[in-house]
């Protein structure tokens, strides 16, 4: 930093420094660091050896503002022993308030949309997000968001172990595959956290964007069949 390298200068040789012109105005101790939020949450995401401790772990977690503003931590719903593990972005309102994954009009769509190809969240699906907290409004959470909270999710991923991982949407696709763009990875096999992966167009944006139904629906289809062939 260069504060550091200014307060080895030629002029400190020549001049002993009065003791006051350390603490007066001039230049600034180099300013400690604290731990990086991204390592923090490795050691602790890490060290959880169940979903109950990752839970605790990310309740203890204190690098993430989102935290301050959010009712509740939103962990999980579904089936822990599923094969298919559903990755979403973040809880809106209703999540927040029910501390529960997709429970609202987005959450609705996706119980028809997983039923229509006879899986359920009761049975055969387990969901999670990106983001256990909700963001104020609803804002697009920020890279560091993402980036700090990743490890935890990548756990999440291993603890539970599905042979499917199908990731809704490009914050989703932002943290797992490290590329957004979800016109063009919808329905592509990829692989994510060393398993299969489909990215599909998020339930919200089917909401607002109806006539991508279609696509949506073929994705369903893609998802059933992959289940059929590991099966
Ligand atoms: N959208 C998400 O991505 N996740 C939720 O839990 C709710 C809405």
């Amino acid at each position: 930093m260069t504060n550091v390298s200014y307060s080895f200068t030629n002029h400190e040789e020549s001049q002993p420094a009065p003791a006051a012109v350390a603490q007066g105005p001039g230049p600034a101790a180099p300013v400690e660091s604290g731990p990086d939020p991204v390592e923090q949450a490795r050691a602790m995401a890490g060290a959880a050896d169940s979903l109950e401790a990752l839970r605790e772990a990310i309740a203890a977690f204190e690098h993430c503002e989102l935290k301050l503003g959010a009712r509740s931590l939103v962990f999980c719903d579904g089936a822990p022993g599923a094969r298919v593990m559903i990755v979403g972005e973040a809880p809106g309102r209703e999540e927040d308030r029910q501390g529960k994954p997709f429970v609202g009009r987005a959450g609705q769509l996706l119980d028809r949309m997983l039923g229509a190809i006879g899986l359920s969240r009761a049975e055969s699906v387990y969901i999670t997000n990106v983001l256990p907290w909700r963001p104020p409004r609803n804002r697009d959470p920020k890279p560091d968001e993402i980036a700090m909270m990743t490890p935890f999710l990548a756990r999440h991923i291993e603890l539970i172990d599905p042979d499917l991982l199908v990731i809704m949407g490009n914050i989703s696709c932002d943290a797992l595959l490290g590329r957004r763009g979800i016109t063009r990875l919808r329905g592509q096999w990829t692989e994510a956290q060393g398993r299969p992966a489909l990215p599909m167009f998020h339930p919200a944006y089917l909401l607002r964007q109806p006539q991508l139904k279609r696509e949506a629906w073929a994705d369903l289809l893609e998802l059933q069949a992959k289940m059929k062939a590991l099966a």
